[in-house]
């Protein structure tokens, strides 16, 4: 493939009050993607990693993986072990990265941090970031305040008042600060935005952004910034969400006096009702994909054929055969709809048209018929057999994508509106549990049977249904656990649709009131 160069940015200040970003000069194409390693491996991070790629085969160039881990209390290890290793599966591979290396790293922040405390200095003494100690309460007064004055709520600007000896006694008197990006108080932030051409945004729109908090942790706005220039990221492809921030990012890079990467914003993933793609709505995870039987090259296929159509407009193509004709100009800037079906009909089609009878059985065997999954069964089921046949019909609900059952069976003997409440505190609690193991659920359900005052034995039973298809079934935590996190959420989340359409699910108002419940009882948030 034939190495070309790019052209990247530089500023112009065409005004006082302009900030413009301009594209000058040429360099290697780099690309990346960026996961916060804070839960389940992401559809979207895959989406993102296939358009980052292709770009970057398409130009000669490389890609770059970059955990972003800056909020330490919700990343973890697993999470980032889930992100890689589900990638991997997909074929969407890295040149550097945090398991592989690279001349730039290291490809994980927290093991940055003193490059961003170095940075932040630098902003402070050009002048484009400054320490503020406001309290959360006074925060709280002027959000009211601009609310109710139907203003954009943001910072501002008390601190920015502060003279060099108030900050040096605030800070020797200990005194809580965080550190801000200081944003021009008139005028507007124009860039060129690769799929939509100049995007304007006037600054009074932006906030004064914490770009270092106060636990002494950048934020993501100064991570990124940073690790973009260093790691020489020539092309910033990511979700759209982000081009508001877009600004904030450039004055950073004007106080840093860097030459900017040039921005590509791609839309967003969404469930079938156009809202952003949510794990309350469809699965999310790529390991639910996995687990359902879904092949890899299908979802890849998907996934490519939801933001771009390739010149010849054929259906089945790869990562090779997308990135030869990619051209970022061609993505459709309309929010693509995630639909399983369609998911399923190009799987299908992958598996009877690209994949032989002896392929599609070794897919299989490596899926789940194979002697180690089944043999996780067995025990389990061995107390029913009476003859080998029986095995089946009992292990189905555990090879199947979901299983069938009617809403009576889900609502068994339980009042009505108890299984809902039951199966919602479940769908909360199982996303807090840290290891999927059967002690962790048998304790998880324990608690919820405790806390609502009911036997586990009344309580487990919509799970049951939910999970298996039946009130009769292999003992439930040892099936959750075999099942995985992603399969077994997936089916509440459906019971609860079910049970839902049926009009004995839980109401926007029933709901409310649930969650005010479950933070009082269980004592958590829900994200
Ligand atoms: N860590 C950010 C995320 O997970 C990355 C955003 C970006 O690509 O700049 O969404």
């Amino acid at each position: 493939m034939a190495r070309s160069s790019f052209q990247t940015s530089e500023f112009v200040r065409r005004s006082n009050k302009i900030l413009v970003c301009v594209r000058l000069h040429k360099m290697t194409v780099r690309t990346r993607i960026a996961p916060s390693p804070t839960g389940s491996p992401h559809v979207g991070t895959a989406y993102m990693a296939l358009f980052n790629l292709a770009f970057a085969r398409k130009h000669g160039g490389k890609m770059i993986l970059r955990i972003e881990d800056t909020d330490q209390s919700r990343s973890t290890k697993e999470s980032e072990d889930a992100i890689l290793s589900s990638l991997k599966w997909l074929g969407l591979c890295w040149d550097e990265g945090p398991d592989c290396g690279g001349e730039f790293g290291p490809y994980r922040q927290s093991e940055r941090i003193e490059i961003y405390k170095e940075a932040i200095q630098k902003l402070v003494d050009a002048g484009y970031a400054y320490p503020c100690f406001c309290t959360a309460e006074r925060l709280n007064e002027v959000r009211k305040r601009q609310i109710e004055n139907k203003e954009t709520p943001r910072y501002d600007g008390h601190c920015l008042s502060l003279s060099k000896e108030e900050i040096e006694q605030k800070m020797q008197a200990g005194e809580k600060y965080v550190y801000r990006l200081k944003i021009p108080d008139e005028g507007a932030c124009e860039f060129e935005d690769e799929l939509r051409g100049k995007v304007s945004i006037e600054w009074s729109q932006v906030d004064h952004q914490i770009i270092q908090k106060s636990d002494g942790f950048p934020t993501y706005h100064l991570a990124s910034v940073v690790d973009d220039y260093h790691m020489k990221i020539s092309h910033v492809i990511r979700g759209e969400e982000w081009i508001n921030s877009t600004p904030k990012h450039i004055l950073l890079y004007e106080g840093f006096g860097w030459k900017p990467p040039s921005f590509a914003h791609l839309p967003l993933l969404r469930n079938p009702d156009k809202s952003k793609l949510s794990k309350r709505k469809n699965p999310t995870s790529i390991d639910y994909y996995k687990d359902a039987g879904f092949i890899p090259e299908a979802v890849v296929n998907y996934l490519g054929m939801m933001g771009y159509t390739l010149p010849d407009q054929r259906e089945i193509f790869d990562l090779e055969e997308m990135s030869e004709s990619f051209d970022i100009k061609r993505m459709s800037l309309g929010g693509p709809i995630f639909d399983i079906a369609k998911l399923k009909w190009l799987n299908g089609r992958y598996l009877r048209e690209k994949l032989s009878p002896d392929e599609v059985l070794q897919r299989m065997l490596a899926w789940k018929a194979n002697p180690e999954f089944l043999g996780k069964i067995l025990p389990l089921a061995l107390q029913r057999l009476e003859t080998l046949s029986d095995f089946f019909p009992l292990a189905q609900f555990l090879l199947n994508d979901a299983p069938e059952y009617t809403i009576d069976a889900l609502a068994g003997k339980l009042e009505p509106g108890i299984p809902a409440k039951l199966l919602k505190i479940a769908e909360w609690e199982l996303e807090k549990i840290s290891s999927w193991d059967r002690e962790s659920l048998s304790s998880l359900f324990q608690k919820i049977a405790e806390t609502e005052e009911l036997k586990l034995k009344q309580i487990l039973s919509p799970f049951f249904v939910a999970i298996s298809g039946s009130t009769v079934s292999l003992p439930l935590f040892d099936s959750l656990a075999l099942l995985g996190p992603d399969l077994a959420r997936t089916r509440i989340r459906i019971a609860l649709e079910k049970l839902a359409v049926e009009g004995v699910g839980l109401s926007k108002k029933g709901l409310k009131k649930l969650e005010k419940e479950y933070a009082q009882k269980y004592g958590n948030r829900i994200d």
